[in-house]
């Protein structure tokens, strides 16, 4: 009789542990938005982080939405959050 292994799963909580961990995705110091700031902490990127009745800069989004298109990764990543 075998003993079944369980691997240990750790629960993935969030996906920044990923990004944490191992070197960044993509090689951005600066926030898509031209803020120096991860772009997990972006008030553009992340939705649960505007402030309420928060108006975005037509600018800035705009600029995010063209990089996003061409970082799909990153859009991914964004959207899972
Ligand atoms: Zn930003």
């Amino acid at each position: 009789m075998q003993q079944q292994a369980s691997p240990t799963t750790t629960a993935n909580h969030s996906a920044f542990a990923i990004f944490q961990n191992n070197s960044p995705v993509l090689p951005i110091k600066t926030c898509l938005c031209g803020e120096e700031h991860l772009f997990w902490e972006c008030q553009y990127l992340i939705e649960s982080l505007k402030p309420y009745r928060w108006v975005p800069n037509k600018k800035i989004q705009q600029r995010i939405n063209e990089k996003l298109i061409r970082y799909e990764r990153l859009a991914v990543a964004v959207k899972r959050v």
